[in-house]
């Protein structure tokens, strides 16, 4: 993960942020990332969400479009 200073399209909430990581190709902006980096068991539901989008991302299929907003 290096940090970013020019704007990009967040990989989840589809923002355009100027702050952010790189996880694998993909921009994740601060917002997303301190809220996948606080996840308990509690948001268990959310993480697998998040692992779905790695896995797409990984994957390199990037079909449809989602907001992250569960
Ligand atoms: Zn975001």
């Amino acid at each position: 993960m290096t940090a970013v200073g020019i704007k990009e399209k967040c990989f989840f909430c589809q923002a355009d942020k100027n702050t952010g990581v790189n996880v694998l190709t993909a921009f994740i902006c601060f917002d997303c990332e301190r809220e996948i980096a606080a996840l308990s068991l509690d948001d268990y539901l959310k993480y697998r969400i998040f692992m779905r989008d790695i896995k797409r991302l990984w994957n390199g299929l990037g079909g449809e479009e989602r907001v992250f907003d569960r």
